[in-house]
């Protein structure tokens, strides 16, 4: 068997337009096979439509404790983008290696792979998890799934290590993101006869003032936080509603996020507002119309990564090669690690290439973090192989 050196296989990994609006089933099949020549026990879990999956291996013995390495397959798009090369072939440019994805993350799958075939199974004490989620990018929805069926079917792990570009450098915390679409049905009439129906915009305005009031609370009690900024923040996105101006509304609807600070209980803001909603806005938006309704539903939920008091991830991701020192960060991003830390794995974010590059027209990764991100994976594999 030819053995793929990390470089080799994010060529082939970045060659998948794995955008999250398409399909990254050619990417899991072909990942699929080539951890299977390791012997790897492969789980897929799939989104309901059967269009994308993630994949889920295990490597080594069957017991408790081991690692866990995660990274998402999919990319955001590359549309409207000023790209200098094609961004679906890695292209290597004054040292640096120019691609959809290298950064952001598929350099820390293609370092996990590629080193596998260094890995003697047969002398493993604990074992290795590899897990690649799906839709990522569009709010987390993959990787719940993913944990789930994991943890129903193997030993759980100690740690997990998602690794999203931090330059590596181990994140111990990031924020939640909470997204919503909060729409307000009211009844039509003539807008000199409000008595006779239920404007819907001047509700969602009252829905829409309370948030701002909420934010503009979280951001009075910042407190030590190093997120950038250090307080839980709230934004409406987008709104519509109304036909006309003499006609009373009777649809309004809006998105809105808050993406909370590591420590907050998320729940408590979505708690905060149903209960304005049911208490305050709704009885009067009944009071002409008692059909009236206003139905909030999640679009996404990406719960936060917390501080563990007991540090016991980040201590150990500290000691191995190729991390940088310097401490453990936190940051505004949102990452997959809330989930694994949810299910009780102590978990941080660390991996090659930066957060500045993901995204962007021309994304690139610079060798050195994939070389970098071997050491820590080779170090990963050695901890493995200890008995404990
Ligand atoms: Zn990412």
């Amino acid at each position: 068997m030819s053995t793929l050196n990390s470089i080799d296989l994010l060529t082939r990994l970045v060659a998948f337009p794995t955008v999250s609006r398409d399909s990254n089933l050619p990417l899991i099949d072909w990942v699929e096979e080539y951890l299977e020549r390791f012997g790897a026990r492969c789980r897929r879990t799939s989104n309901a439509e059967g269009t994308k999956a993630n994949l889920f291996a295990a490597v080594g013995p069957d017991a408790p404790g081991g690692v866990v390495l995660s990274g998402h397959t999919d990319v955001v798009p590359v549309d409207g983008q000023d790209w200098h090369t094609d961004p679906f072939e890695l292209t290597e440019r004054d040292g640096l290696l120019y691609g959809r994805g290298t950064a952001d993350m598929k350099g820390f799958a293609a370092v996990f792979l590629s080193r596998l075939a260094s890995l003697n199974t047969a002398s493993m004490d604990k074992p290795l998890y590899l897990a690649l989620s799906y839709d990522e990018e569009v709010g987390c929805l993959g990787i719940d799934r993913m944990v789930d069926d994991a943890l129903a079917h193997f030993a759980p792990p100690d740690f997990a290590i998602v690794g999203e570009p931090t330059t590596m450098q181990v994140v111990r915390a990031h924020k939640s993101i909470n997204v919503f679409r909060t729409v307000v049905t009211g009844r039509a009439a003539h807008s000199s006869q409000p008595h006779r129906g239920a404007g819907a915009i001047l509700a969602a305005g009252r829905i829409i003032e309370h948030l701002e009031a909420i934010g503009r609370s979280r951001r009075a009690e910042a407190g030590e936080s190093r997120c950038e900024p250090p307080w839980t923040t709230v934004q409406v996105g987008t709104i519509e509603g109304g036909t006309a101006l003499n006609i009373l509304p009777a649809h309004c609807e809006f998105l809105w996020e808050y993406r909370s600070l590591p420590d907050e209980n998320p729940e408590s803001i979505i708690e905060a507002m149903q209960t304005f909603i049911e208490r305050e806005v709704l009885p009067d938006l009944r009071e002409f119309a008692p059909e009236a309704s206003i139905e909030t539903t999640a679009i996404a939920r990406v719960p936060p990564l917390a501080p563990d008091p007991e540090a016991k991830a980040e201590r150990w991701v500290q000691g191995l090669r190729g991390v940088r020192e310097g401490g453990s960060g936190e940051v505004s991003f949102a990452t997959e690690a809330g989930s694994f830390q949810r299910a009780g794995i102590s978990s941080v974010v660390c991996g090659p290439g930066s957060i500045d590059q993901a995204h962007q027209p021309n994304e690139f990764i610079d060798p050195a973090e994939i070389q970098r991100c071997e050491a820590m994976v080779d170090d990963v594999f050695a901890y493995l192989c200890r008995p404990s």
